[in-house]
Parts: C-alpha cells; sequence; structure tokens
C-alpha cells in the first residue's frame, strides 16, 4: 500500500495543509501553562475526558454522551472504522474526496466502493443512491466542505442519503465552521448519523490533535469499547477545555478567512486559473494554460507551498491554496499573477 504523504518544501509562505494561519490567543497560551504546572503527572487521566466532552457538548447543544473525542479527528474516522468497517464489509466514498476515509478503511480490510463526482466536483443524488443501492456500505462518508474541493454537500443530498444508506453516514466538517450549514441539525437518537469536527482548522489548535465527532449516545457508547484506555492525555484535555472559553476569538478568525477567501477567489478568477467554489478555508483552482505541476514549481520558485493534486486522481491540474494572512494571501496573489 501507498501511505499518506503531505511533501513539505522550505518555503517563506507555507499554504498548503490547511491549518489556520494566526496562532491561538495569548491569554489561552497563559491559561494553559497555569493548569498544566497543576497536573498530577503520576496519576493517569479522566479516561472518559468528561469535562472536555461537556464543553465540547454544551457548544452544540448536547450532552456529553453524544460526543466522542480523540487525537485528531483523523482518530476518530480510525476508531469509526475499526468499530464499524473491517473484512467482509463495504465503505462508501465520493471522489474525489479526503483521502484518509478509503485508505483508513483499507486498513481494516474493508472494501471500499469510489462513487463519482461530476466534472464540476458536485454529487449527483442519483448516482450516490446506484452506490449504496449495489454496495450496500456499512459506512459511507461524505465531507463537507469537502477536501480538496472545497464545495460543500448540499443539505438535501445528506438528507437523501441519509434516506438510501443501510448502515452509518459520517459527514467529515473537517472544516465545517466556515461552511454555510451544518449536518449537526440533523442529529438525532435515532438516526445512524455521525458529525465529525476538528480543533485543528478553526482552533488555531493542529499542534494539539484534537478532534470529535457528535452521534447518538449508543453510537459513542461502541467507540468507548473500541478505543484504547486513556487515549486523551492529561494536556490535551486542558487545551480543548480551555480553548472552548474562547469561542468569540475563534468566530472572529473565521470571519477573517473567509473574508480572505473570498477576495483570493475574486483577485484569482481575474487571471487565467479556474476557481471551485469553496465553504471551506481553502481554494482549488485550475490554471487554464499551463500545467498544474508548472505552477506548483513556479510557485514554490517565489518561496510560496500550496498542495500540488495535479497527478491526484480525477483532479487533473488541479492545486489547492490554504487561505493564509492577509500578508501572505498578497504574496501568493502577485505569484501567482507571473506564474500564470
Ligand atoms: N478530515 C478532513 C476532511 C481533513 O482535511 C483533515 C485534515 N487534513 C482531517 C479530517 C484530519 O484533521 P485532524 O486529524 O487534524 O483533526
Amino acid at each position: 500500500m501507498e501511505g499518506y504523504h503531505s511533501p513539505q518544501v522550505e518555503v517563506r509562505v507555507r499554504l498548503n495543509t490547511n491549518e489556520s494561519p494566526f496562532p491561538p490567543p495569548p491569554a489561552w497560551r497563559d491559561a494553559f501553562a497555569a493548569e498544566l504546572s497543576r497536573v498530577e503527572w503520576h496519576r493517569y487521566p479522566d479516561r472518559s475526558a468528561r469535562a472536555l466532552r461537556e464543553g465540547i457538548g454544551a457548544l452544540h447543544g448536547v450532552g456529553p454522551e453524544h460526543v466522542f473525542a480523540a487525537n485528531g479527528s483523523n482518530e476518530v474516522l480510525q476508531t469509526l472504522l475499526l468499530t464499524f468497517a473491517g473484512p467482509g464489509r463495504t465503505v462508501a466514498t465520493f471522489e474525489p474526496t479526503y483521502q484518509l476515509h478509503g485508505h483508513i478503511a483499507r486498513l481494516t480490510g474493508a472494501t471500499v466502493v469510489e462513487g463519482e463526482r461530476a466534472a464540476d466536483f458536485t454529487l449527483d443524488p442519483a448516482e450516490l443512491q446506484r452506490v449504496v443501492a449495489a454496495a450496500q456500505p456499512t459506512v459511507t462518508f461524505l465531507c463537507s466542505p469537502n477536501n480538496p474541493t472545497g464545495l460543500e454537500e448540499p443539505a438535501e443530498l445528506v438528507r437523501t442519503a441519509l434516506g438510501s444508506v443501510p448502515g452509518l453516514l459520517v459527514v467529515d466538517e473537517a472544516y465545517g465552521q466556515f461552511a454555510s450549514w451544518s449536518a449537526a441539525s440533523l442529529l438525532d437518537e435515532a438516526t445512524p448519523l455521525v458529525v465529525t469536527r476538528t480543533f485543528s482548522k478553526t482552533w488555531s489548535m493542529a499542534a494539539a490533535r484534537l478532534g470529535y465527532l457528535l452521534g447518538p449516545a449508543w453510537l459513542v457508547a461502541e467507540l468507548e469499547k473500541v478505543t484504547l484506555p486513556y487515549h486523551l492525555d492529561a494536556a490535551k484535555q486542558i487545551a480543548g477545555r480551555l480553548a472552548l472559553r474562547f469561542a468569540g476569538e475563534m468566530e472572529a478568525r473565521v470571519h477573517a478567512i473567509v473574508a480572505e477567501r473570498d477576495r483570493l477567489a475574486t483577485a484569482m478568477r481575474s487571471m487565467d486559473v479556474d476557481v471551485f467554489p469553496s465553504g471551506a478555508n481553502f481554494l482549488l483552482f485550475r490554471p487554464r494554460r499551463r500545467s498544474g505541476r508548472e505552477v506548483w514549481q513556479g510557485l514554490v520558485d517565489r518561496s510560496v507551498l500550496v498542495r500540488d493534486c495535479s497527478s491526484w486522481p480525477r483532479l487533473d491540474n488541479c492545486l489547492r491554496i490554504t487561505v493564509g494572512t492577509p500578508e501572505e494571501n498578497d504574496l501568493f496573489l502577485s505569484a501567482l499573477a507571473e506564474v500564470v
């Protein structure tokens, strides 16, 4: 098997991994340092991470029994697939999408069935229904906004999926805060739906490795049987719990990033590139006159790194840029104007 890679190159402007361009607020750092100094390091942490899960639940108006947290949303996805996939079972994805959905599913021994998106990367509900009727997947993935395309899935499509899938529907909302709606509004105890989220993007905490899902309490209880004891260390529980006190600052960052995303898209559309609509903190684009690889190299030569998706299946010549600070975005725009 191939592993999952995200090549790094030494550059001045790094816009390739969809992180937040802003560090967390200094007050969060201070509060974190103060609480860390009081940790009883000789004891195991709270195994159920109760306070953290209560805080996350409160953010979404649900109790802690509806929240499962893990070391990044990647680990949430892994725990879901260890619980519900495996040999003899099928997992459905709609390509192109986040590569780890299929990758982790294969690692568990499951068969992955890939549905196809249209040329504009939208997903036809008829294609979704065709794939789930034929493959009868135990787990079906949607990603909204979708990585790497940036498109949001319409609420109607998620409702259609819920009416069609025979098993669990996972909506990966790693970029959910940048989008216009959330599938969390469709959650209830009787619906086999989970929504996954992360602290890596909006919360400016990619280094902390913290993600979670919202879902039915019975499902969270199943995941707790599968995850390792004490999988969330004391420092991470503190980091996440304290971050929740800064929801207002995070909201302001989301607005700033969305405004910059729209400014970038407008500026790029005046150049020789096609830009796909995005509800996330990144934009997928395709140069019209030069190859994606040439443009990627031209940007690296100007010390700007974006994600090269140009050789990925179904993404011919596409590149993905993460929204940075206004200064980083200006440097990217002037480099792009020269290169294309
Ligand atoms: N889902 C999607 C769609 C992502 O793009 C990412 C980050 N690349 C993740 C999940 C994983 O994020 P993390 O493990 O940092 O929470």
